[in-house]
């Protein structure tokens, strides 16, 4: 091996993401596109959409230096493809000085510093990127992990060119969805906004800021959310899905119209968060609501809902339509 290779440095890279947002997918493209070694795994808490995952990927010229199995625990670079999980996980937790977080939201960086300083990261770079409009507007729904990686380009420009990213997602996708998608990538790198740490902190490509064990020890990274995405629809546990918001990140929710619901219980079968809310009315369980801390907006339960006629006008209406949220 050559010295030049040994020297090379190791590329650390997590991906925060919930159930169904493509942070695993991300990450699999990302050392597709990486022109070396690479290795990616994701790691999942309860199978559920909506709940955080968490995907890793080394990238090095130096083999020797990815082919370690475990997770990134001292990520030089993080993405996270939904703000809402600043608050649910530490999304900086082991980052090392000087390295950048970059998010998707359209929060402004003062509200961003505010929510991360609650857990002491060190001085790190942040980028911000609105995401999710950019992919209602190229890709029509809400997956933001190619738009992420179009972001990491502009932080880190020696992990990838686009090209080898476009290639990447051709290699990953059908051709239209692939197009569409290196469309959207374009416009991410200007559309990213960086906000540099205090101080002139450099990354350290070589130093290792693991922490010993700190795979087994409560609250960190590969525990805490482990915990805290289980289903449970259990009142007297404190925990699971009772505090997640598994439905933060969809972009539109489920309203339910009792005047036009004639108790057929389609909604109930379909919906794949138990979101349909239901109460023993006179002995039968029937449909009252939707649980919207939890929807995630699939649209499952409208496209099943035969709804009824307006007594009115005689037109027919849903009893379960989508709104956007904002
Ligand atoms: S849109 Fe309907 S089916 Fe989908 S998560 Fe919401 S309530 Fe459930
Ligand atoms: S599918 Fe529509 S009509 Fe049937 S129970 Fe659900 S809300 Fe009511």
């Amino acid at each position: 091996m050559s010295d030049d290779i040994k020297k090379a440095p190791r590329y650390l890279i997590r991906f925060h993401g919930r159930g169904g947002q493509g942070a695993v997918t991300a990450a699999q493209l990302c050392a597709m596109a990486f022109n070396g070694p690479a290795t990616c795994m994701p790691t999942f808490g309860a199978e559920r959409m909506g709940s955080p995952v968490a995907s890793f990927v080394k990238l090095s010229k130096d083999f020797e230096k990815v082919r370690t199995n475990e997770q990134v625990y001292s990520p030089q670079y993080v993405a996270v493809l939904d703000d809402t999980l600043l608050s649910d996980v530490d999304c900086t937790a082991g980052m090392v000085p000087g390295g950048y977080l970059v998010i998707n939201t359209c929060r402004p960086i003062e509200e961003v510093r505010e929510i991360i300083s609650k857990n002491n990261p060190p001085a790190i770079n942040i980028a911000l990127i609105d995401a999710t409009n950019i992919a209602l507007e190229y890709l029509g729904r809400n997956i933001t992990n190619t738009l992420i990686l179009g972001a990491l380009l502009k932080v880190a420009p020696e992990l990838f060119t686009i090209e080898q990213l476009s290639d990447a997602i051709a290699d990953q996708f059908n051709p239209k969805i692939a197009q569409k998608n290196m469309d959207a990538i374009k416009v991410v790198p200007d559309a990213t906004t960086v906000y540099p740490a205090d101080g002139d902190v450099k990354i350290s490509y070589e130093t290792d800021y693991k922490k010993q064990w700190s795979h087994v020890k409560p609250d960190l990274i590969g525990v805490k959310e482990w915990d805290l995405a289980g289903v449970w629809y259990v009142d007297k546990v404190d925990g699971g899905s009772k505090r997640v918001n598994t439905g933060a990140w969809g972009v539109s929710v489920a309203q339910y119209h009792p005047e036009y619901c004639i108790q057929c219980g389609n909604c109930v079968f379909v919906c794949p968060d138990f979101c349909i809310l239901r109460e023993e009315v006179d002995g039968k369980w029937q449909v009252v609501g939707v649980d919207e801390f939890h929807c995630k907006g699939c649209g499952n339960c409208v496209a099943v809902c035969p709804g009824k006629k307006d007594k009115e006008t005689g037109e027919k209406h849903k009893a379960l339509t989508m709104v956007m949220k904002c």
